[in-house]
C-alpha cells in the first residue's frame, strides 16, 4: 500500500534534492487546495523547487495534480461549433496582444474563453486594462461565460476562484516569498489553469529581453520548450513563440493608455507595427493547431483580414457590451476613457539614434504612477501611465519627446520625468535591429 507521505518529508526530500512521485505531489497539491497546509509549508516547498528544480515527470505531476485541485470547464456540452482556442503570454510592458488576438481569432471561427490575469509586478495584466472600461464584468458566473462565448466567440474574463485553486494559492505565497522565476512553478501554474479551462489548442508567448520576467533569453528559451513539452504530454496542442521583450511591445503602457492604443489597432490605424505583427502571428499559429487554416501563410492571411475588415472590432466590441461595457466604447472612447489630469513629455537631451530602453523601468514607473500594485489589495487607476515612446532604432533630434507621462498629480509627473530620463540610450549610430520573434517552439523542437 502507498503510504502518504507527511508535507515535511516531501518538503525535506525536495530540499535535498530528490525526485518527488506524482502521488506525494498530489497528496501534497491536495494539501493546499483543503487549506490542512499552512502558508509556511508552501513557501518552504516553493523555495525547495527554486533552489532544486524539477525534472519533466515532476513538472507534469505537479501541473495535472493542479489542474485537478478545482473545477475543469467542459466545451463540448457547449456545442460551439468552432475549435476552442486561447494565447497566453508570460507577460512584459506594453504588452496587449490579448486584446487583439482574441476578437480575431473569434472573427476567424474560433472560440476564445480567455482566462486572464491582473497585473504581476513591473508587467501589465489584461483584466487590469478591460477594467478601464466602465461597467465591464470581469468575474462573470460560469452559465455567463458560456453564453457570452458562444454568442460573440470571445470572453475575456478572470479565471473563477474554483479554478485551479491551489495555483491560486501557491501563487499567493511565490509572490511574496521570491519563488516566481522558477520555470517548474511558472510551467505548472500557467498550464493547470489552461488545462482546467478545457482548451483544445494553445499558443504561448513567451518574453525575452530586459522588460520581461525572465529576462535572460536561455531562460526564457528553457520555459518555452517546458512548457510546449508538458502542455502536448498532457494533450494540449500548444505551440510557443518567443519575442521580443527589450522595449515596450506597443507605443504604451499603462491600463487604458494600451486599451486606446488596442482599439485603435483594430479601428485599422497604423499606431502599433510591432503590437501588430506580434498578434497576427500568434493568432496566426493559434489558427493552424486549431485547423482553421492550413499552414502558416494561409492562418496569417486570415488573421490580418479578420483586423483589415474590422470583423475582429466588431468580436471586441460585442463582446464588452455583452459583458456590462458600453456599447459605444469605439465611437466615444475619450467619454469612455477619461485622461489623466497632468501629463507632460519627455524630451531627449542629445541627438543620435535611441539604442536601448531600459523596459522594465518604464514597467515600474507604471506600477509607481497608480497604474498597477505593491500590494494585492492595492487599487488601480487606470488613466496613467506612459505614452507616444519612441521605438528602438528611431532617429532622434535633441529636445524631441521620447514618450508622455500622464499622472494623477504633478508631483507624480515631475518624479516620474525625472527617474526616465536615465532610461533611454542614444548612440550616435543606429542599433542592430532585433527581430520580434526570436525562436519559434513547437512539440518536436520541445521533444515533446
Ligand atoms: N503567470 C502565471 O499564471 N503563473 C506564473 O507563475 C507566472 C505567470
Amino acid at each position: 500500500m502507498h503510504a502518504v507521505a507527511s508535507p515535511q518529508a516531501v518538503i525535506r526530500r525536495k530540499r535535498e534534492g530528490h525526485a518527488l512521485a506524482a502521488g506525494e505531489l498530489r497528496e501534497f497539491i491536495a494539501g493546499i487546495a483543503d487549506g490542512s497546509l499552512c502558508d509556511g509549508q508552501l513557501g518552504a516547498f516553493a523555495m525547495a523547487v527554486c533552489l532544486r528544480g524539477m525534472d519533466h515527470d515532476e513538472t507534469v505531476a505537479l501541473t495535472l495534480a493542479m489542474r485537478d485541485s478545482g473545477r475543469r470547464l467542459d466545451w463540448r456540452a457547449a456545442d460551439l461549433g468552432g475549435p476552442v482556442l486561447d494565447k497566453h503570454s508570460t507577460g512584459g510592458v506594453g504588452d496587449c496582444t490579448s486584446l487583439l488576438v482574441a476578437p480575431m481569432l473569434a472573427a476567424c471561427g474560433a472560440f476564445v474563453p480567455m482566462l486572464s490575469g491582473r497585473g504581476l509586478g513591473h508587467t501589465g495584466g489584461t483584466l487590469d486594462k478591460l477594467g478601464a472600461i466602465p461597467g465591464y464584468r470581469s468575474a462573470p458566473k460560469p452559465d455567463e461565460l458560456v453564453r457570452v462565448v458562444r454568442d460573440t466567440g470571445l470572453a475575456i474574463v478572470g479565471a473563477s476562484a474554483d479554478l485551479a485553486p491551489a495555483d491560486r494559492r501557491l501563487y499567493a505565497v511565490r509572490d511574496v516569498t521570491a519563488t516566481v522565476d522558477a520555470i517548474p512553478l511558472i510551467t505548472a501554474s500557467i498550464l493547470s489553469k489552461k488545462l482546467a479551462a478545457g482548451v483544445d489548442a494553445l499558443v504561448m508567448d513567451v518574453k525575452s529581453g530586459n522588460g520581461a520576467s525572465l529576462p535572460d533569453h536561455d531562460s526564457a528559451l528553457a520555459l518555452a520548450r517546458e512548457l510546449v513539452a508538458v502542455a502536448n504530454g498532457a494533450g494540449l496542442r500548444t505551440e510557443a513563440l518567443v519575442t521580443d521583450m527589450s522595449q515596450p511591445l506597443a507605443p504604451a503602457a499603462g491600463n487604458a493608455l494600451e486599451l486606446r492604443i488596442a482599439l485603435a489597432c483594430l479601428r485599422g490605424e497604423p499606431v502599433a507595427p510591432r503590437l501588430v505583427a506580434a498578434s497576427i502571428e500568434l493568432c496566426a499559429v493559434a489558427l493552424r493547431q486549431g485547423g482553421l487554416a492550413a499552414d502558416l501563410d494561409e492562418a496569417r492571411a486570415r488573421a490580418r483580414a479578420a483586423l483589415a475588415s474590422g470583423a475582429a472590432a466588431e468580436r471586441f466590441a460585442r463582446m464588452v457590451h455583452a459583458l456590462g461595457g458600453p456599447a459605444d466604447l469605439f465611437e466615444a472612447t475619450d467619454r469612455h476613457l477619461p485622461p489623466a489630469p497632468c501629463s507632460a513629455d519627455l524630451p531627449a537631451t542629445a541627438g543620435g539614434w535611441l539604442a536601448a530602453i531600459d523596459t522594465r523601468a518604464l514597467g515600474e514607473a507604471v506600477v509607481d504612477l497608480g497604474g498597477g500594485r505593491r500590494h494585492g489589495d492595492d487599487r488601480i487607476d487606470t488613466r496613467v501611465g506612459l505614452d507616444a515612446i519612441v521605438p528602438v532604432g528611431s532617429a532622434i533630434e535633441a529636445g524631441q519627446p521620447l514618450l508622455r507621462v500622464h499622472a494623477a498629480d504633478d508631483a507624480a509627473l515631475s518624479a516620474t520625468l525625472a527617474r526616465l530620463a536615465p532610461c533611454f540610450r542614444i548612440d550616435e549610430r543606429p542599433p542592430a535591429g532585433q527581430p520580434l520573434v526570436l525562436a519559434r517552439i513547437d512539440a518536436k523542437a520541445a521533444g515533446a
